[in-house]
């Protein structure tokens, strides 16, 4: 699995820092989102894939994703 954002369609929700603080974190000058972990281990695939689907920007997107674990 590859995680990656779009800073440019973000509108700074904070959705995806609060349900995988592990991988994403926010600006602090401007409150978009910042990708700290873009090739999430198994056990935060489920979130990274939470995060992606709740962004109400669309602004996550992932890739290679097996479907498993
Ligand atoms: S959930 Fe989407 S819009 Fe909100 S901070 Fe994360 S990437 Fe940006």
């Amino acid at each position: 699995m590859r995680v990656s954002v779009d800073s440019d369609r973000c509108c700074s929700s904070g959705m995806c820092v609060w349900t995988a603080p592990d991988i994403f974190d926010q600006s602090e000058t401007d409150g978009t989102v910042v990708l700290l972990l873009p090739e999430p281990p198994a056990r935060l695939r489920d979130p990274a894939r939470k995060a992606a689907a709740d962004c109400p920007c669309r602004a996550i997107t992932i890739t290679g994703d097996e479907g498993a674990g």
